[in-house]
């Protein structure tokens, strides 16, 4: 049996990078009902698998040969799986590529319905519990607003961007098909009543978004796309998108103010 290591393990690591995708009447217009995705079981300790990328010894992770170029010239990463997997304007992830360990995270979200936007990958669906429970006890009324997005959704909001802004705009504010980090499963925007469930800057400002920033790094998340790095990611500020890279890694980026370009030494 093809064991699936949930976390990690495969390759040395990348990471992943995708824009948000700020939908703006997207969603409000669709009606999804997308078929919940069932949990693939996982084995965990999987000893004939031990490329794991979540090092645990001290080196740094590396993304080196984690790439190769698809037939349309495009950058393609090969290690979609990985938590460290990079996903950016440079490289993309599989059209065909989706996680097989979505489950949806026991979090609050401001809207009922369990559609494909709910889940993340298994081990960073624990990691938000985590996050989340420790922001409530601290008296956060954090919510999660919007995690996996599949390349096909990715489509239509890009197309829809496009249609009402421009493409040249639509690529500011919304990530090119592939390019996603929702993609991985591995990404969540975070939001909370003050500025209306809304993805917006002033969220940085808000209690919740100042103790996520502070905190999210002890759960194994980054601010994924910091102010004054956007040249760096290639996206505008974005206080409420958080990346799972696991404790460890996140707690180096965070603790030299880096990018996840940055920290595997990309651009
Ligand atoms: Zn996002």
């Amino acid at each position: 049996m093809m064991k699936i290591t949930t976390c990690a393990i495969l390759l040395s690591s990348i990471v992943t990078l995708s824009g948000c995708s700020i939908t703006n009447g997207f969603d409000k217009e669709k009606n999804e009902n997308h078929a919940q995705h069932t949990a693939q079981k996982h084995t965990k300790n999987n000893k004939s698998d031990n490329r794991s990328t979540s090092n645990t010894q001290g080196e740094k992770p590396s993304i080196k040969g984690t790439t190769k170029v698809g037939p349309d010239g495009k950058t393609i990463v090969t290690n979609p799986d990985d938590i460290l997997v990079v996903a950016n304007k440079k490289r993309n992830l599989p059209s065909d590529y989706a996680p097989k360990d979505l489950v949806i995270p026991k979090i609050p979200w401001p809207f009922k319905e369990n559609i494909e936007k709910k889940h993340l990958r298994k081990e960073a669906a624990a990691a938000v519990e985590k996050l989340f429970h420790k922001a409530k006890a601290d008296g956060m009324d954090l919510y999660g607003q919007s995690g996996y997005r599949s390349y096909a959704r990715q489509v239509s909001i890009f197309a829809f961007n496009s249609k009402q802004k421009g493409e040249e705009k639509a690529n500011q504010v919304s990530a090119i098909p592939g390019q996603s980090e929702h993609q991985t499963g591995l990404a969540l925007d975070v939001t909370c009543p003050e500025v209306n469930f809304d993805l917006n800057e002033q969220f940085g400002e808000t209690k919740e978004g100042k103790w996520l920033k502070q905190n999210a790094a002890d759960f194994g998340f980054i601010i994924r796309y910091p102010k004054g790095k956007e040249k760096i990611t290639g996206y505008q500020y974005e206080p409420w998108h958080i990346r799972y890279v696991g404790v460890k890694v996140a707690k180096e980026i965070a603790a030299k103010n880096e990018t996840l370009e940055e920290y595997f030494g990309l651009n």
